[in-house]
């Protein structure tokens, strides 16, 4: 038996007891504990934590972490046993604490074709009084006549309920994009799990930077959407393709004109014009300096999130300041 420390973001910690043979997620299970888990099986990244007693664990690849991530100490806490005693940073608060995971039913109140590649679904939750998730988090969909859900980040908040907000990316040849292309309307009904994930803004920073590629988007909105009236510092760097996909473009600038802390940059691959920059949604930050007390926010493609890593880590970021959600495929 070994003990497993955790260590919450707004100071609070609580202790575990882990067996030789289960891993820390099952031990958080099987005692209650606030550890948010999902998929257990290293893929959707619910359950990352940052763990700096390497010789103390034994962890099994997690397809969700990169190689670099894993050298930095980032573990799948499903996926990771223990030899002695650690502890495991998480990028959560204890308290407040959103409501257990829970299977929600709801209809389509909207869906609209933002550009070439994304839609927005605006589902309308049934019997939701229960529910609290904060932003940053997750829910898995379900659509009619599928066996699959896929999870897809919130975009709106909680004042918003009962309804929530998608982004939702085209995959060609995809299941649930399948749906959405073909026939997804208003009125289909669909069955949702959440909340989930621990992807959270860390509002105590002096200045909060946010990097969102693609619907990588959705997450950072509803952080920024939530602190919008609070006079904090924010900054939304967001990278598109091309003109063709780029999405809520007039809706970020206003925005951006109804929130005076929040500056919100925009870049395309190819074909920028105009106010919007040729780049990435990275390179949105070559001139920026940032002290000690920014904290970043990324969210996309893993490709995407490790590229950022490194330049931040290059520039000197503390790890500590990087928060982050990867998108992996099929979980
Ligand atoms: C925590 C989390 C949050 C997510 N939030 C969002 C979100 O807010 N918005 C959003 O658009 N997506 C999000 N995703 C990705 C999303 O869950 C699905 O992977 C995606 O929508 C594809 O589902 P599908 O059923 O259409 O395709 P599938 O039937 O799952 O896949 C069809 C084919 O496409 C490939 N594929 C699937 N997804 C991708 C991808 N993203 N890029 C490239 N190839 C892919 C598969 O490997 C497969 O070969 C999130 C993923 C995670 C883990």
């Amino acid at each position: 038996m070994h003990r497993a420390r955790l260590e919450f973001d707004d100071g609070a910690w609580i202790e575990l007891n882990v067996d030789d043979e289960e891993t820390v997620a099952e031990a958080a299970m099987r005692q209650d504990s606030p550890l948010r888990v999902d998929c257990l099986s290293g893929e959707c990244g619910a359950c990352l934590a940052h763990c700096s007693d390497s010789s103390q664990i034994l962890r099994n690849e997690a397809p969700v972490i990169t190689a670099s991530e894993a050298t930095r100490g980032l573990v799948a806490t499903c996926r990771t046993r223990l030899r002695g005693q650690a502890s495991f940073r998480l990028d959560y608060p204890l308290s407040p604490r959103p409501s257990e995971p829970a299977k929600l039913r709801g209809e389509v109140a909207r869906h609209d074709r933002l550009c070439e590649t994304v839609s927005r679904l605006i589902i309308e939750l049934h019997d939701c009084e229960e529910f609290v998730f904060q932003a940053g988090q997750y829910l898995r969909l379900r659509p009619p006549g599928l066996r699959v859900a896929r999870p897809y980040s919130i975009a709106s908040t909680m004042a918003d309920l009962p309804f929530v907000e998608l982004l939702i990316r085209h995959v060609p040849g995809g299941q649930v994009s399948g749906w959405l292309n073909d026939r997804a309307t208003a009125g289909d009904k669909v069955t949702v799990q959440a909340p989930l994930g621990g992807f959270a803004a860390d509002t105590r920073a002096a200045r909060q930077i946010f990097l969102a590629g693609g619907t990588g988007l959705a997450p950072v909105l509803s952080m920024i959407r939530e602190q919008a009236q609070t006079g904090r510092d924010l900054t939304l760097c967001f990278g598109c393709s091309s003109p063709a996909e780029l999405f809520m473009y007039d809706e970020l600038q206003e925005l951006a004109h109804n929130t005076p802390s929040l500056d919100v940059r925009i870049a395309l691959l190819r074909d920028a014009a105009g106010p919007i920059s040729e780049g990435t949604a990275l390179s949105l930050l070559r001139d920026t300096d940032f002290t000690p007390e920014t904290s970043f926010h990324l969210c996309g493609p893993p490709p995407m999130i490790a590229s950022a890593q490194q330049i931040f880590e290059d520039r000197g970021v503390a790890d500590r300041r990087i928060r982050a959600e990867r998108f992996l495929a099929s979980v």
